[in-house]
């Protein structure tokens, strides 16, 4: 018996959105059918390249404040999500750590004031930290003394989006109101919703054609095996053309990203981004010399013109949630719950507590 004003729902789209959605429907009890144009490992979601950073305050050098309030929301929801299912998904929230090279010190000073100004604005996020190179140490040992400034952001997270995206797969394909059909592309043309039934789209940039305003924004990755390379959490550095990271997986992995560009290109990652994406990882920590390249890939983030996510009802009883940009698993808790609630009451009071126009969020679900 479903716990929502309908009682069977399709979604479009298994990437991280789609996911999420259905498994949350699935729990309030509709019979919910799936459709991904890909596979269940997720081949065509931008999903399974990131490097799934959690850091509300880190990306606020390109976000606007309602980004970091959802990354903030989303911080305290994870565990819980991810508590919930049954195939554990590494999850920690040890800090984000920024450093820089002397040359990019201008750089550096500019993005320190933008956080401090996200501080302001969002008083709740635990404040950024000026570290020297004795705190730097103490932080991550196995960069020495190499830098000699940085900024550190407390409990700023991360999690293993692959496993997060094979443990939501395994918990929708277990539970009897879920019909999972892979490799089926679909459009929304192909429905016609019922009056107890809804569809929920969340085919990232596979809804271009229904939502033309969206973009490609291309981000090549590289994903490196480096088991002589200790550290903890993720590491930025500072770069005149686009921010770096390295991000630790569990098992010795680290994914180096990510080139950012404004294209919908899906082609190889070019020469010129792997060195320097190799380059910077090199930079920080020499042992990623003798590191094996497991991977590199590219993929487009779905990016709407302003950046910001957007839930969005082209007709009755569809709802299109799309627009994660480079900020899909800091937002998808938030959206999750604003859909949730739109589809429940036809309201978020979420959104507004996000400062989200409430136009792109009106639902007559
Ligand atoms: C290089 C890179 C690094 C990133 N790093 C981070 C990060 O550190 N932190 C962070 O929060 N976010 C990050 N992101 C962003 C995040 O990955 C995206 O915002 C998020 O995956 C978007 O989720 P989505 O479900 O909307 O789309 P996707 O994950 O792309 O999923 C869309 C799904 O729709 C399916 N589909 C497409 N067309 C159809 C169709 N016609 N019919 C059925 N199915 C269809 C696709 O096969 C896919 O499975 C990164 C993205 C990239 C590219």
């Amino acid at each position: 018996m479903s716990s929502l004003p309908f009682d069977a729902a399709t979604v479009l789209g298994a990437g991280l959105m789609g996911r999420l959605m259905a498994l949350g429907l699935a729990r309030a009890g509709c019979q919910v059918a799936v459709f991904d144009a890909g596979g269940p490992e997720a081949e065509g979601a931008a999903a399974r390249v990131a490097a799934a950073m959690l850091a509300p305050l880190a990306e606020s050098a390109v976000a606007p404040a309602s980004v970091v309030r959802m990354g903030h929301h989303a911080l305290a929801r994870w565990p819980a999500l991810l508590q919930s299912l049954d195939t554990p998904v590494f999850f920690q929230r040890e800090g984000t750590l920024v450093l820089w090279h002397r040359q990019d010190a201008a750089e550096a000073a500019r993005l320190a004031r933008v956080l401090e100004h996200t501080g302001e604005q969002v008083p709740a996020l635990p404040a950024m930290q000026r570290v020297d190179a004795d705190r730097i140490t103490a932080l991550e040992p196995s960069l020495g003394t190499r830098f000699a400034q940085g900024l550190f952001l407390p409990d700023e997270g991360q999690l293993d989006n692959r496993a997060l995206l094979d443990a939501l797969r395994s918990a929708l394909e277990a539970m009897p109101n879920v019909r999972m059909h892979w490799h089926d592309a679909r459009s929304l043309d192909d429905f016609s919703p019922a009056p107890n039934e809804r569809v929920i789209d969340c085919r990232g940039l596979g809804a271009r054609n229904q939502w033309p305003s969206l973009r490609g924004v291309r981000g090549e990755v590289i994903r490196v095996h480096a088991p002589e390379v200790a550290l903890t959490r993720p590491v930025r550095l500072v770069h005149p053309r686009y921010p770096l990271y390295i991000a630790p997986k569990p098992d010795g992995v680290f994914v180096i990203g990510a080139t950012e560009i404004e294209s919908a290109d899906l082609s190889p990652a070019s020469v010129r981004s792997t060195l320097e994406l190799l380059s910077a990882a090199y930079a920080v920590h020499s042992g990623f010399a003798e590191a094996r390249i497991l991977e590199i890939a590219t993929q487009c983030r779905p990016t709407l013109p302003d950046n910001l996510p957007a839930l969005r009802q082209p007709r009755p009883r569809v709802l299109q949630i799309n627009g994660l940009y480079r900020h899909g698993f800091l937002v998808a808790p938030a959206m999750l719950d604003m859909a949730m609630e739109l589809l429940a009451t036809g309201h978020s009071a979420l959104a507004e507590r996000f400062d989200l126009p409430m136009e792109a969020m009106a639902c007559t679900c």
